[in-house]
């Protein structure tokens, strides 16, 4: 069937299943959805939603209606309505319009009263300005970077609705072949930890999952997409899991490449990916290594972001949908749920997945409607990889700082912006309020305070106690005065001078930036701990100093080599881990449901992805595969 027709017979198709009295206008393709436009008055049905549950399921598509389009009041006009009908009480902070979904978001400090009694307010604002009102609280923190992609959104309003019709059509363009044949190809981060990136195919459709660089090796930085497997022009989607740079930091670098497909994502993985894509672009630049994409790819990657919900169905090929679900990792990180073809076959991506609960966030899903084929991280898939319990690290980490800071010395903590250094905020946060350690001052540098910004703005996907005590015990760890941002050098030689502190600064495997700065200036000094609480890459500082290095070498400023002796006490907490130990790795697979058929790992150095691979096939009798980079597995 041609694309016309195929639109006019969901055009019929949804018709055919609503009231009659609603005359639809227009169907056209919004991305993954389908957006019907009307001109009825009639703008209960959009609150009656059984009428769309119901399109949906018959449909099996995601059905939107858009209203009276033509009515809708000038935004200005509509702006000044709303502030007057909800009054100063509500402490509007933005409002602000959406023209393709023919939203307007309001963002104010007392959500409740702009929704008033039973929903008043949203029914006047509705049935009067024909926009269709949204509420968000204000963040308590204000992020950099949410506010410069909104202002990327708003500006590209009209070519963002483009982007959004093209990557429709394709989406629902007639299937080809019948047989589904499902391959797998590893593009990187497999018996590795790094550039992750898998490529699934149909013979129809090609999609990327997670495209990654790798932190700790120069010499195979990025995904092989040198493969004859992979064709960047017959690409259809790219799903990111989560934003690491490992998973995410090489998205940019296939728009610079011609890509213009839709990337998918939950909101706060979009909004930190892109935070840490920028920073990577400006890291290159100062260090004058050769960039592999520039700000405007970013740019680029942030108008085909598509973000989705955990729990939303998608289609995202002709023969594909997608439905992310928590992985308890990191703030918005999913796993990946793809079904193939009608009722045909499916595959569950874990990505980097705790299956614990933290104090951050709930522990990763484990019920799917349907998985045949699992692929699972295995960085603490080895034997010896027990990780010591959460209480057990917390205690430990009291000890340390106690001892510490009895002798006068300082603590750095090297952490990834995004995922250990929230946790360890609250955690630090909770021991000063409790008087479990001795008040000093607790200082963050590099991007930590920005992301934690990013944190304030997406509440709902924190854990539920974290999220109680935020909004309605008024408890925000994240807003805690113990806490001071350091962002210059001279700030930096303050704390270094000063008296006992503790630290946390990026790069969380001493790779460069500030963690470097502090440690050059704390080496030498006996008094001063070391901790690591996050997974270190092979052939980073981090790692090396872990395994028992002593010393280090950095050229300084004026281009000298500079030899550092490391006298002060180093220590590994991997309690405080985001990903899931073996133990908890097993948990995970002998609660998921329903059982996979073939298990496969990645993510991980070789001896514990092939070691986890033998102990899945040993102990839970399944068919496992341990794939090297470069390989291509043939699932169905
Ligand atoms: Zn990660």
């Amino acid at each position: 069937m041609s694309f016309e027709g195929e639109l006019q017979r969901i055009k019929d198709e949804i018709i055919h299943n609503i009231p009659s009295d609603i005359i639809v206008k227009k169907v056209e393709f919004e991305g993954p959805e389908i957006a019907v436009y009307s001109e009825n008055s009639n703008v209960e049905l959009v609150e009656n939603s059984e009428v769309l549950k119901d399109l949906a399921k018959i449909m099996r598509k995601r059905v939107v209606f858009r209203w009276n389009v033509d009515k809708r009041k000038d935004p200005n006009e509509t702006e000044g309505y709303i502030r007057n009908l909800v009054g100063e009480e509500a402490e509007v902070s933005s409002i602000e319009f959406d023209h393709t979904r023919g939203e307007v978001i309001i963002e104010s400090g007392k959500p409740g009263l702009v929704i008033g009694k039973k929903g008043v307010n949203l029914k006047e604002i509705r049935s009067n300005t024909f926009w269709q009102p949204k509420t968000i609280r204000t963040p308590p923190l204000n992020s950099k970077t949410i506010q410069l992609i909104r202002g990327m959104l708003q500006k590209e309003r009209q070519s963002q609705k483009d982007i959004l019709l093209r990557i429709g059509k394709r989406i629902h363009r007639p299937i080809l072949f019948k047989d589904l044949d499902i391959r797998l190809t590893s593009l990187g981060g497999f018996r590795e930890v790094g550039r992750s990136c898998i490529l699934m195919q149909t013979r129809d459709s090609n999609i990327l999952l997670d495209v990654g660089l790798n932190v700790g090796n120069n010499n195979d930085k990025f995904p092989g997409f040198d493969i004859p497997e992979f064709s960047i022009r017959d690409l259809d989607a790219v799903i990111v899991t989560h934003a690491h740079l490992d998973h995410c930091g090489m998205v940019p670098f296939l728009y610079k490449y011609g890509y213009r497909g839709p990337v998918y994502s939950t909101l706060p993985t979009r909004n930190l990916s892109t935070m840490l894509q920028l920073d990577f672009v400006q890291i290159c630049e100062k260090e004058a290594t050769p960039l592999p994409y520039s700000k405007r790819d970013v740019r680029n990657t942030v108008l085909h972001t598509i973000p989705l919900s955990w729990g939303k169905v998608t289609d995202i090929a002709p023969d594909i949908k997608l439905t992310l679900h928590n992985s308890g990792h990191i703030l918005g990180s999913s796993m990946i749920h793809l079904h193939f073809g009608k009722g045909g076959y499916n595959f569950v991506y874990t990505g980097d997945f705790k299956y614990q609960k933290t104090r951050l966030l709930e522990k990763a899903a484990v019920k799917f409607p349907r998985v045949e084929t699992l692929l699972i991280e295995a960085t603490y898939g080895g034997p010896q990889d027990r990780i010591p319990s959460r209480q057990d690290s917390e205690r430990e980490l009291r000890q340390i700082l106690i001892a510490t800071i009895k002798r006068g010395g300082k603590i750095l903590i090297p952490v990834l912006a995004v995922g250990r250094a929230q946790e360890l905020i609250i955690v630090l946060e909770e021991l000063i309020s409790k008087g479990l350690i001795d008040k000093v001052p607790i200082f963050l540098d590099g991007l930590i305070s920005e992301a934690t910004a990013i944190h304030t703005a997406h509440p709902d996907y924190l854990s539920s106690d974290l999220r109680e005590k935020i909004l309605h015990q008024g408890k925000n760890p994240f807003l805690s005065d113990f806490f001071t941002t350091v962002s210059t050098p001279e700030e930096r030689e303050e704390v270094l001078t000063g008296g006992p502190c503790i630290i946390l600064a990026t790069s969380g495997m001493l790779i460069g930036g500030p963690s470097v700065q502090y440690l050059k200036g704390m080496a030498e000094d006996k008094n001063n701990s070391l901790i690591f609480v996050s997974y270190q890459v092979n052939g980073t500082l981090g790692s090396r100093i872990q395994k028992g290095w002593r010393e280090f070498q950095y050229i300084d400023s004026r281009g000298r080599t500079q030899l550092v002796k490391i006298n002060l006490n180093v220590f590994t907490l991997e309690g405080f881990s985001g990903h899931s130990s073996r133990s908890q790795i097993s948990q995970f697979l002998r609660r998921i449901q329903p059982r996979p058929k073939l298990v496969i790992t990645n993510h991980g150095e070789e001896s514990k992805c092939v070691s986890l691979s033998t102990m899945i096939h040993k102990k839970l009798r399944k068919a496992t595969k341990s794939p090297k980079n470069r390989e291509t597995i043939s699932l169905r």
